[in-house]
């Protein structure tokens, strides 16, 4: 399987090549070459197994020749073990035909777990095979950091320097950031909000030297390694609810467009996916562009959900290229327009494809306390900021499909909000439940890409 750039100017990969660069060299992201497809009775065929097995037949013919089927089945399994839940990503019923997908069941309670858990793994046997060192650097609304630095503490060949927005992280996010103790683990807090974390991730992956140096590996959505390992979960909650036989829909907590971009390619494969509706929180811009045709950039709003405050969407770039009958120079021009004039405009075709897929919806903050504080009432279950976002966008599409609402972390994430909400200050699993008692460690940095990388050459002694 080879991967290509969306922007067409960048060498192909293979699957491993493309793990261990994340974006590729004209800026780009990679995508494979063409979506390998499941048929009816492949789909039918995972009904009944375990989550696992279902990794592994979904993600299989994405990875190719990278890893052999025995070591590939033993790095999934190990992925996956330190899990809370045996079902991994367990489905709950909210309403008469709308389910919650409860991803927050790994090491950090979000569902960045599924797929930075998994790659830790990958990396690692790569890495191994190889003898090559990295140095992961990667931006964070909060979760991905937490989940990344938990998937590659303590691996040898590996420094990982993570990227948040000073004072914008809730406290438990900040914590599972600052008090892992391995000496390769680097929590940098970046005066500025989280797109400011990505641009300076996005220049220094575009200063060729200095990623030559230090061997730069991303780990961010625009990692194509994610996105896949977040694939398998649209097929084990669409086989649970009878598809192949039934369409299911799903609705899913948007910031970066990673997550819902997996379900794309799950639809893609052949899993009848009705629709993908994507809920913004007020920072709106994919729910603007959906309806408008113009993707603008304002500025981030700090809302009660902080994983989703976001402005611009990373992966979008992903549906774009398609959208675009995947012409490269046509994605690099957008992208460039957006460089300049913080806006383009969706052709009309490109357009309509993508509402062809995707719909959109967008709650603000006083429809979001009240959606958390209504499933609590009416339903007794606890929803997180994001997943209450998502939870109320989706009974706006509701119908006669089953409606599959993402729930994208654990509510003790983001004790504040869901104590406002609801009155009720949700706990911790008891395995994390010493996290206020660690000692933090952590190095605050102003918005500065060379002192950034000074930093890092110190540490890694590159
Ligand atoms: C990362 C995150 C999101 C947004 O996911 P994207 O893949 O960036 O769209 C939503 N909710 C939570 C809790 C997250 O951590």
């Amino acid at each position: 399987m080879q991967y290509i750039s969306t922007r067409g100017a960048a060498p192909e990969l293979d699957f491993e090549q493309a793990m261990l660069t994340g974006l590729a060299r004209d800026g780009g992201l990679y995508v494979p070459a063409s979506v390998p497809q499941m048929d009816h009775a492949e789909i039918a065929a995972l009904a009944g197994k375990s989550y696992e097995e279902i990794a592994f037949q979904v993600m299989r013919p994405f990875v190719g020749d990278a890893f052999d089927a025995t070591q590939f089945r033993r790095l999934i399994e190990r992925a996956y073990a330190g899990f809370g839940h045996p079902a991994r990503a367990p489905l709950r019923q909210l309403g008469p035909n709308h389910f919650l997908l409860e991803l927050f069941h790994g090491p950090t309670l979000a569902f960045k777990d599924f797929a930075m858990q998994l790659i830790g793994q990958l990396f690692q046997a790569a890495l191994s095979r190889s003898g090559q060192r990295v140095t992961i650097v990667g931006a964070t609304s909060g979760d991905t950091g937490s989940a990344a630095i938990e998937a590659f503490k303590g691996l040898a060949n590996v420094d990982v320097f993570i990227l948040f927005p000073h004072g914008r992280v809730s406290e438990v996010q900040r914590r599972q950031m600052t008090t892992p103790d391995e000496p390769n683990v680097h929590a940098i807090a970046v005066d500025g909000d989280f797109d400011t974390c990505q641009a300076l991730l996005k220049d220094m992956f575009n200063d060729f030297a200095f990623r030559e140096r230090v061997g730069l590996a991303g780990v961010n959505s625009i990692n194509w390694a994610r996105v896949l390992a977040q694939v398998v979960y649209y097929f084990s909650a669409a086989v649970s609810l009878g598809a192949p036989h039934r369409a299911v829909s799903f609705t899913v907590p948007t910031g970066n467009f990673g997550d819902i971009f997996a379900g794309y390619i799950a639809r893609q494969m052949g899993l009848p996916i009705e629709r993908l509706v994507i809920a913004t929180n007020q920072n709106d811009i994919l729910h603007r562009c959906l309806e408008t045709g113009e993707y603008r950039t304002e500025s981030v709003q700090p809302s009660i959900s902080p994983s989703m405050d976001i402005q611009v969407s990373s992966n979008f770039e992903r549906a774009l290229f398609d959208a675009y009958g995947r012409d490269g120079r046509a994605v690099a021009l957008l992208m460039e327009e957006l460089k300049q004039d913080g806006r383009f405009t969706v052709s009309q075709g490109a357009l309509e494809t993508l509402r062809a897929t995707f719909a959109s919806g967008r709650v603000d903050e006083d429809a979001t306390r009240a959606a958390i504080a209504r499933y609590q009432r009416e339903t007794g279950e606890i929803l997180c900021p994001h997943s209450a976002v998502g939870a109320a966008v989706a009974e706006t599409f509701q119908g006669a499909t089953p409606m599959v609402t993402l729930a994208t972390a654990h509510p003790a994430k983001f004790p504040d909000a869901v104590e406002a909400a609801t009155g009720i200050r949700p706990s911790l699993p008891p395995r994390m439940s010493d996290l206020f008692e660690r000692a933090e460690r952590v190095t605050r940095m102003a918005n500065d890409r060379q002192a950034l990388q000074a930093l890092i050459l110190e540490r890694t002694g590159a």
